[in-house]
């Protein structure tokens, strides 16, 4: 280890709350930027256009000096708008949902340019993490590109999202619990060392959410506690250098999960699934992660979906081959089986799993 103080990025605009949307420029406007160019989700324009463009109407210290409405994630498509930024372009922002958000983020970095972050949802943590997640002939690929020099989320929008976008954050959130453990059982075997601050953080970020009370989850202080957290475990991925603080077993199924399935779930609802399944199979936590997924009514909610148990067993089988450096619990055989028996046996998952 190197003896000097670790240098990461982190934002530099955070806007979290209500009536975000309507004051964008204000928030540009203190920084030094002066051009920017924009990209919106489909649909995205015409429905948070007249809010967004008004504060570049009301403050006209930044001016856009082009839009874009494109959130096509193939690389080849990608890369027939990446370098038509015009020149003088100083951040990229990106409006919408976390296709677009990873477009733009993906443009930024090729362009050298700032990234500013706003979703207009919030199903996972990568409107404020540094990686994106992109498809390269055909296969959903992860690149690393920069963190965001700004998140803009206004709660309002959040709030009105479909529901199942707030589920997945929660799921996404509580994988923290599995990927932590996941992440101190390879250090335990001599694959790695943990990151102890991005611990420290990936933990509170799952824990001041499960641990917070409310009555609703659409209300505005336990949404703005879902932010934090994805927020923080963006962060946490920064401190590590690597995705491990946010993302372990729970992930890998999930990621086999989208190359099984034709049409796959959002991330944090097959991740909020496969975390419940690994907390099971690390014996860890599982009565806090089965409290918050029926709770906030994430268990009664993808019980809906028609999920197939074996969807889940294949994925099990390839989760190590999505990242065979790894050495999380799931890349042993005896608890593949396990995880396999769970499916079967565990009164919950059994109603969850057709
Ligand atoms: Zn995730």
């Amino acid at each position: 280890m190197k003896k000097d103080f670790q240098k990461i990025a982190i934002p530099q605009i955070l806007e979290v709350g209500t009536h975000k949307m309507d004051h964008v420029a204000d928030y540009i406007c203190k920084t030094d930027f002066k051009k920017i160019v924009v990209f919106y989700g489909q649909g995205i324009k015409e429905l948070f256009g007249p809010l967004f463009l008004g504060s570049f109407e009301k403050n006209q210290c930044v001016k856009i000096i082009e839009e874009y409405v494109f959130d096509d994630i193939n690389m080849s498509e990608l890369m027939k708008v990446a370098f038509t930024i015009p020149n003088g372009t100083q951040a990229i922002v990106g409006v919408g949902g976390g296709k677009v958000l990873d477009v733009a983020k993906y443009i930024a970095f090729l362009n050298n340019l700032f990234f500013i972050s706003i979703p207009t949802s919030t199903a996972h943590d990568g409107f404020a993490s540094s990686g994106c997640s992109l498809i390269i002939e055909g296969k959903r690929t992860s690149l690393s590109a920069k963190m965001p020099y700004g998140i803009i989320v206004d709660l309002n929008i959040v709030k009105n999202s479909p529901e199942k976008f707030i589920f997945s954050g929660l799921g996404d959130i509580v994988s923290k619990i599995t990927a932590v453990q996941d992440w101190k059982f390879e250090e335990s075997h001599g694959y790695t060392k943990v990151h102890d601050f991005a611990v420290m953080m990936a933990k509170k970020s799952v824990n001041s959410v499960v641990r917070m009370p409310y009555t609703s989850i659409k209300e505005e202080f336990f949404l703005k506690e879902i932010v934090d957290s994805l927020t923080m475990s963006g962060i946490a991925m920064e401190i590590a250098g690597n995705s491990s603080p946010a993302s372990g077993s729970e992930h890998l199924i999930s990621h086999a999960l989208d190359k099984i399935i034709k049409t796959p779930e959002l991330h944090g609802i097959q991740v909020g699934i496969a975390t419940l399944l690994m907390s099971f199979v690390q014996e860890h936590r599982s009565e806090r992660v089965v409290k918050f997924l029926t709770d906030t009514g994430f268990i009664e909610f993808v019980q809906t979906l028609n999920l197939k148990r074996t969807d889940f067993e294949k994925a099990i089988e390839m989760a190590p081959e999505i990242k065979p450096n790894r050495y999380t619990f799931i890349h042993l055989l005896e608890n593949r089986e396990k995880a396999k028996k769970m499916l079967s046996e565990n009164d919950l998952l059994r109603k969850i799993l057709q």
